[in-house]
């Protein structure tokens, strides 16, 4: 499987695929965007500052998203929007840390504004759950002034496509994950419909449905990996 298939990704606004590469280059040339640009920039609103961030896995690079955040929301809005559209499986702590985080151990208090933050730091560190962590890079990619087109924080600019896996016992293409094979065999057991019938393993309950998540698979973790808003 080449990498370049696994990073793909759609543009929220006009649905056409991408790479992750071509984020920033697409969204400047969308139509579907300008136009929503335009619309919203008829508004009787003060413009504002927006972040552009790029937010993805720190170990597997093939889930990613672009969001595009007001300069005035806070970090605990941006957890808020982690947890629903990645992490939350019961409730973890998390924590936001400056740079590639652990090593260099600098907390960032949660209500602080991202223009503050993103003033310091080209990068941060978040991380859901001491236990089973789960670590999401969060990148400086750019910034412009403009009336928001919405009323929400973050508008969702464009997302990863769900990496492509096949089923282990006929190699067609996965929908579901079984959690026997990965808590007992450390093998990610993926299967596809048929073959979640004949799978002889069900100590950990039935197969679960696989997301678009790094987080699949880790604690109690089952999606539904749905933005938000
Ligand atoms: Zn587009
Ligand atoms: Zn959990
Ligand atoms: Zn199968
Ligand atoms: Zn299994």
């Amino acid at each position: 499987m080449a990498n370049t298939t696994q990073h793909k990704g759609t543009c929220s606004y006009c649905g056409e695929i991408i790479t992750k590469r071509g984020v920033a280059k697409h969204l400047s040339n969308c139509n579907d965007r300008k136009n929503v640009l335009e619309k919203a920039g008829r508004k009787k609103e003060d413009p504002e500052t927006l972040l552009h961030l790029r937010v993805e896995d720190a170990y597997r690079k093939e889930f990613w998203f672009d969001i595009e955040m007001r300069a005035s929301a806070t970090l605990k809005q941006l957890d808020s929007y982690l947890r629903a559209i990645w992490l939350e499986c019961c409730g973890h702590m998390s924590e936001f840390m400056a740079g590639r985080g652990r090593t260099s151990r600098e907390t960032i208090a949660m209500r602080h504004t991202v223009d503050d933050v993103f003033a310091d730091y080209k990068q941060l560190l978040h991380i859901y759950d001491f236990g089973t962590s789960s670590e999401t890079a969060i990148k400086f990619v750019g910034m412009r002034e403009g009336i928001p087109a919405k009323i929400k924080p973050i508008v969702l600019l464009a997302r990863n496509i769900m990496p492509e896996t096949s089923c282990i016992e006929c190699g067609n293409p996965a929908k579901w994950l079984c959690m026997e094979c990965l808590i007992e065999e450390e093998e990610w057991g993926t299967l596809c419909g048929e073959h979640t019938d004949t799978h002889p393993h069900g100590n950990y309950g039935e197969p679960i449905r696989l997301v678009n998540s790094p987080r699949l698979g880790m604690c109690g973790y089952e999606g539904p990996a749905e933005p938000p808003y």
